[in-house]
């Protein structure tokens, strides 16, 4: 265990506290993971690559972690606010002419190809919503035995007036109950299924199916299916326990979505479920928020190929990483072709002097200070996860780099291997910053180099039939082989 003094901003405090974890040595995170009804957009990279730097960072400080990070394949409504409306992944169905868990499959598996191209661990436990179905119910059913929950009609809601004169609903958001039963300061559509409720602000926990609804289960209050915020509560404590250290999620979830989680968890546990609330701020794009009706909604696939209209080039997903990177969490981040070049160029320049490393000549004496460099990334990582701090450290190491290759600084062997040390450890393990494309033809170079050193050993031993069935044999897989003057040269073909 390295002894760092990790401080957190608690979106629940709304201050920066000392990281003390529940258990020692042991840490508990539930990130709120995709709903699965489309493809991964801007908007989703953000959270998953924040809580994954959060996620190596306490690994790297040796605490046992176990990272939960769901999949909402059911119960999530078109109308959040209100709690109201088709189930997102029933409605794509239906316009798909596929099974919901097909529909469901399908965009669960385009999240994991994006989140293992952007170098996101995966989680410990990743569960479904649809597979914790009884879970959802039985919490469900505490909260009803509290006396804060109460049938209408099939559907369940939770009784947020009763539940405030006891509690603070608001708590984290800082809503305040009577301006969402008066429904001040907001345009509130009357949907159906408001009349089942007693206040305007109840949310569902439970909803009856109508016969046309697909994904349905049977309850002690009829067919029907789970509401969404109840998912999370039923999952999270499920997994890590009635009260756990960290939950994670974008700055939009925190209302009504997380303000509901602390009600069902103190309306069915009568605790608080979460130590620390971790919130990351929102993307615009070119300053405007991102919307399908804006026409600025970009998915990882268009970002990754380029083919967008707003897009000037493809960017890789480290560019993409590395960008959201340079803001703190809690700022917001636009996204913009000049922002998005500028860590392309960054990234580029950071990886040069990674190469420059091996070719550095030292010295008897350092010019410039190296060994403050890591605790000063270590204090940046310590002060609410600041990633960009890390990042302009870093390039500090990277202009003594280039410094010392250019030959106007010098430095110790002992301090260049602190360099290395440094790049290792914040750049790939604690960044997650890993270098595309270029480990697969490293590995390929090395490969290729054995198999033309064994032709070259037959060839000398006048084996000819092996060396031919080498040459041969690389022609079939696609690579061509030159003998020349210089040595022998390979290429794909
Ligand atoms: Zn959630």
């Amino acid at each position: 265990m390295i002894a760092q003094l990790l401080h957190i901003y608690n979106s629940l405090s709304r201050q920066k506290e000392k990281f003390v974890p529940i258990t020692p040595g042991f840490v508990g995170i539930y990130v709120c993971g995709p709903t699965v009804y489309g493809h991964p957009h801007l908007g989703h990279a953000r959270p998953y690559i924040t809580f994954d730097v959060l996620n190596r960072y306490l690994l790297h400080l040796g605490y046992k972690v176990r990272f939960v990070r769901n999949v909402t394949d059911v119960g999530h409504l078109e109308d959040e606010l209100a709690g109201e409306g088709e189930d997102k992944i029933t409605k794509k169905a239906r316009l798909e002419q596929l099974e919901p868990m097909e529909v469901a499959q399908y965009y669960t598996d385009s999240f994991h190809r994006k989140f293992e191209a952007l170098n996101i661990k995966n989680p410990n436990i990743e569960p479904r919503a649809s597979g914790h179905i009884i879970e959802q119910i039985r919490m469900t059913e505490e909260i009803i035995k509290n006396g804060l929950a109460y049938e209408s009609n099939g559907s369940v809601y939770f009784d947020v007036v009763k539940y405030n004169k006891t509690s603070n609903y608001g708590k984290l958001s800082g809503r305040v109950l009577e301006d969402l039963i008066s429904g001040a300061g907001e345009e509130r559509r009357e949907l159906e299924g408001q009349t089942e409720k007693r206040n305007r602000a109840d949310f569902a926990l439970w909803k009856k199916a109508s016969p046309e609804h697909i994904m349905k289960w049977d309850s002690p209050w009829g067919v029907g299916f789970p509401g969404w915020h109840i998912e999370c509560s039923a999952m999270s404590s499920k997994y890590l326990g009635e009260t756990f250290d960290i939950h994670g999620g974008g700055m939009d979830l925190l209302f009504p979505h997380h303000e509901c989680e602390i009600a069902q968890s103190n309306a069915a546990n009568r605790k608080d479920p979460v130590k620390y609330w971790m919130h990351n701020n929102m993307i615009t794009i070119n300053g405007q928020k991102m919307g399908k009706s804006l026409g600025n909604f970009i998915t990882l696939d268009e970002l990754f190929t380029g083919k967008h209209m707003l897009l000037e080039q493809a960017y890789s997903p480290m560019t993409v990483r590395f960008f959201i990177m340079q803001a703190h969490y809690r700022s917001t981040v636009d996204f913009s072709n000049e922002g998005l070049r500028a860590a392309e160029k960054g990234m580029q320049k950071l990886f040069n002097a990674i190469e420059l490393l091996d070719k550095l000549k030292t010295s008897s004496t350092s010019t410039s200070d190296v060994k403050s460099l890591k605790q000063k990334c270590y204090d940046a990582l310590n002060d609410d996860l600041n990633t960009a701090i890390v990042i302009s450290h870093l390039f500090e190491a990277v202009r003594i780099v280039n410094s010392v290759y250019a030959g106007s600084e010098s430095i110790t062997t002992v301090d260049l291997e602190e360099i290395k040390n440094l790049f290792n450890l914040f750049v790939f393990d604690i960044l997650g910053v890993k270098q595309e494309n270029a480990s697969d033809s490293n590995d390929l170079d090395g490969l290729m180099q054995l198999i033309i050193d064994i032709r070259a050993e037959a060839k000398n031993k006048k084996d000819f039939a092996t060396s031919d069935k080498i040459r041969d044999g690389l022609s079939k897989a696609g690579f061509e082989i030159k003998d020349g003057k210089e040595g022998v040269l390979w290429s794909k073909k």
